[in-house]
Parts: structure tokens; C-alpha cells; sequence
């Protein structure tokens, strides 16, 4: 059965008519597919306005209804009662935007008539495939998912468990705190970065409505608006979280050395190792690629001088599934690869470097314990700073 659908142009005073011929516009619209009648008036909103589309609904038994107006965020309920009103099912009706989107932003009235003939044709072509809804009420799961355990998410984790919900936090890093464990000092204040994110970290551990996820990701995420399920991988980290006291034996022992990711490469870590002392959870992990007994199958010496029997190279990854109402992604950024701007030297030069590592230089508790030097271990004459490399530069980031 072909639809029946009744177009309605506003003028909305002169907002929309002063830049958009409506009288033109309806003409057009008369013409489109399935349009049985196509109307302007001066305030569609008004209640002269609202009943000539429940009289159309009724005489004409149009099926659909499609209104040029303002944005749906002012008016698409008002609409949708009135045809209710009418007997027709609100979900059958469909708005079109012409003044936020269209009149309001040109002068140019012939222009301006030509984008809103683009926006009601394609509001009449998509009123063809909407579907009649009923409202039902479901219970909305208050549980809240988190990922990413940077500072915004912390912060968000804290807040939302303080409300009394539930929040899973996951982390994809052996450590949550993101890239501001990495800083000395942070603008504006020039407080130690440390002093602000650790005490949260620890706060997030502790807090009895907070789950803690980290070294792990989210695999799939399905159900629907208030009931979501999110499965997490947990990758192993070969240590039993509740059987380690975070002592550092392991990490001592070690004879491994191998550049530290946490310190850009500029220092070292072992092959079981935290990203930094004040790591949470405070709990090692064994990098396989790199470990002796997974790439040659010797050593274990750091399950021999474990004395809490925290080491457990049989472990697996695992899977598990949480309930959630909603999800927070507040996975942060990466840093732009200046090695793409061959121009600046950086991955060539030796003394080239990011904001990030000279970052790690300045910290007290980095590579060089807060000394700004070169290399070859000296203090650099002269410094140089390029900023913003990469943003801004349509050569290597257009979007
Ligand atoms: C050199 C430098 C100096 C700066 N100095 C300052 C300053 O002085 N003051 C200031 O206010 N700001 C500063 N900033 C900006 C500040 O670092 C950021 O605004 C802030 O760190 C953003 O925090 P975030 O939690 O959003 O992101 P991030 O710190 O990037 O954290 C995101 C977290 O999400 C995790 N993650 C990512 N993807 C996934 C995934 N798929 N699954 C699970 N986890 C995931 C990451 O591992 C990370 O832990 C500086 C930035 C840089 C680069
Ligand atoms: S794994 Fe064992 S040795 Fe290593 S930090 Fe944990 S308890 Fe200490
Ligand atoms: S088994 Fe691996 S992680 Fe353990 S001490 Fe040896 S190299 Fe280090």
C-alpha cells in the first residue's frame, strides 16, 4: 500500500520565511513521492497550526506526516502529540530541520530555498521507512562501565561510585593513571602530578564500587539502551593478583633488563616488572616476548625468590562478562609519530626529542632522576623547542 504523507512548511515568523520561500518550498514538496497534500503556514507550532495537520490526518487519512520547522530538539515533541491526538501513531512522523540548519545560516534566499527542498526530499523519503513504536517502560541497569584509566576516567570512575553505582574500569596497561603518571609538574597549577593522580589511583583501588579491570580490554559490547553486557579479555600477567604483596623481589632478581615503554625507552625495566613504583594495582607482570623462560625456557628465577608463590606461568587469559546500563570511553590519546616529519630530525638525530621524554628528563623519578642532559650524559648547551609538531599541519593530520 502506497503511503499517505502530508507536508508542512513553517514560516516561523519571518525566521524561517524571510530567507526561504515557503510558498515555493510546499509547491515542491506537492510534487515529491507519496505526498497526497503539502501546506505553509506562518507558525506551524501554534493551535491553528496543529490542527490543520490533525485535519488533514482525519479527512484525508494521510498515514505519515513530515514538518519543516526548527530543530526536533524545541518542537518534535509537540508534533508528535499532535498527531497522536490525530490517531496516528508519533513515530510516523518525521521533522525536518530548515531553520537552525538551513535559514539561519545564509542570507542568500535562493540558496537557502535550494537546501531546504534537499532536507524536506529527503524527510519524505525517510518518513517512508519509519516504523509505528510503542513506549515501554524497562528497568535500566545502573552499573556503568568505564574504559580507559587515564586521569578521566579515574576521575569519572570516582565520582560515579561515590553516587553509590557500580563502575567497572577497564584498563587496557598493567596500570591505570594514563599519560599524567608520566609528568613532573602539571600547568596550571605546577603541582606534582604524582601528588594529584596517586592518592586517586588509590582511591579507585579501594573504593567498594569500583571493579578494577587492568591489562585487559573489551572485547564485544551488545544488548540495548539501558542493558548492555560487555565481555572483557583479562590477558595474563603470570602473577596472581591476590596472592603478590607487590615486594619487588621478582623485579630485582630478574636478569633480564629490556628498554622501559613507561620511560620512552630511555630506561630500563626487567622482564617482569611494573610500569612504575606507585603502579595500581602495585602487582607485576611478565612480558613474554621478552622473558628468558618463555623465548628459551630457562630461568624461573623470579618464582624461585617469590616467597608469597605469586608466580604463575600456567596462567591463561580469561573472559568474563559484566552487566552495564551505560559505557564511559575515555581511552585518551596517542602522541602524534614525529619520525613522519623527516624535516625535524626526530628518530635520527640523537638528541631530537618529544615533549613526552623530555617530560620523563624533568621528572625526579626518571631515566636521568630529573636531569636534562644529552645522550652522551652531558647538559645541552643551547635548547630548541618546536611546538604543536604534527597538529595544526594539514600535510600530516588533516583530520
Ligand atoms: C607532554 C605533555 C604534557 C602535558 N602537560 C599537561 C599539564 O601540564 N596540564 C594538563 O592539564 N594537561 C597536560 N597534558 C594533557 C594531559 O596529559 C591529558 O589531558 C590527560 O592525560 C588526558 O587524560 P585521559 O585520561 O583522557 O587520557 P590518557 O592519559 O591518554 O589515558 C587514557 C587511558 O586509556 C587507556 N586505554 C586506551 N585505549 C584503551 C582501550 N581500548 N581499552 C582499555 N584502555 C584503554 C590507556 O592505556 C590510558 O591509560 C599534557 C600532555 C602531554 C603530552
Ligand atoms: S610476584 Fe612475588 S616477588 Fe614479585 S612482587 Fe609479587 S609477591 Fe613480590
Ligand atoms: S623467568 Fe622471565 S621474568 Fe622471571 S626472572 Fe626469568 S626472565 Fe625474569
Amino acid at each position: 500500500m502506497s503511503e499517505k504523507i502530508g507536508v508542512y512548511i513553517c514560516h516561523c515568523g519571518l525566521n524561517i520565511a524571510k530567507t526561504v520561500d515557503c510558498k515555493a518550498l510546499a509547491e515542491y514538496a506537492s510534487h515529491l513521492p507519496n505526498v497526497t497534500v503539502a501546506r505553509d503556514y506562518q507558525f506551524m507550532c501554534s493551535n491553528p497550526g496543529q490542527e490543520m495537520i490533525q485535519n488533514d490526518i482525519r479527512e484525508m487519512g494521510l498515514t505519515r506526516v513530515v514538518v519543516a520547522s526548527c530543530s526536533p530538539l524545541m518542537h518534535e515533541p509537540t508534533f508528535r502529540r499532535a498527531v497522536a491526538k490525530a490517531g496516528l501513531n508519533p513515530y510516523l512522523f518525521q521533522m525536518a530541520n530548515i531553520r537552525e540548519q538551513c535559514s539561519w545560516i545564509t542570507q542568500n534566499r535562493v540558496l537557502a530555498t535550494e537546501r531546504a527542498k534537499d532536507i524536506v526530499r529527503a524527510a519524505v523519503m525517510r518518513v517512508n521507512f519509519n516504523e509505528p513504536l510503542e513506549v515501554q517502560k524497562v528497568e535500566v541497569n545502573s552499573n556503568v562501565l568505564i574504559v580507559g584509566g587515564g586521569i578521566t576516567g579515574i576521575e569519572a570512575a570516582l565520582q560515579i561510585a561515590d553516587s553509590g553505582k557500580k563502575v567497572y574500569l577497564v584498563e587496557k596497561e598493567p596500570t591505570i593513571g594514563g599519560y599524567m603518571t608520566r609528568f613532573d609538574k602539571t600547568f596550571p597549577t605546577l603541582d606534582c602530578a604524582a601528588c594529584i593522580l596517586t592518592p586517586k589511583m588509590v582511591s579507585v583501588e579501594q573504593h567498594e564500587n569500583i571493579e578494577l579491570l587492568t591489562y585487559s580490554d573489551v572485547t564485544d559490547f551488545s544488548g540495548y539502551v539501558g542493558k548492555f553486557t560487555a565481555k572483557i579479555r583479562k590477558r595474563p600477567r603470570y602473577v596472581d593478583e591476590d596472592k603478590c604483596t607487590g615486594c619487588g623481589q621478582c623485579e630485582e632478581k630478574c636478569p633480564l633488563s629490556v628498554p622501559s615503554e613507561f620511560d620512552c625507552k630511555l630506561g630500563k625495566r626487567k622482564a617482569i616488572y611494573r610500569p612504575f613504583p606507585q603502579a595500581v594495582p602495585n602487582v607485576p607482570v611478565i612480558d613474554r616476548e621478552h622473558c628468558l623462560y618463555f623465548t628459551k625456557g630457562v630461568c624461573r628465577v623470579c618464582e624461585k625468590f617469590c616467597a608469597h608463590h605469586a608466580i604463575d606461568f600456567e596462567q591463561k587469559e580469561e573472559y568474563v562478562e559484566v552487566p552495564v546500563g551505560s559505557a564511559i570511553l575515555a581511552t585518551g590519546f596517542d602522541l602524534f609519530d614525529a619520525t613522519r616529519i623527516k624535516e625535524y630530525g626526530y628518530g635520527r638525530l640523537p638528541n631530537v626529542i618529544t615533549s613526552i621524554e623530555f617530560e620523563r628528563l624533568t621528572h625526579a623519578s626518571g631515566p636521568t632522576t630529573g636531569k636534562i642532559q644529552l645522550k652522551n650524559g652531558k647538559p645541552p648547551e643551547s635548547v630548541a623547542i618546536i611546538h604543536c609538531v604534527g597538529s595544526r599541519d594539514k600535510n600530516y593530520n588533516e583530520h
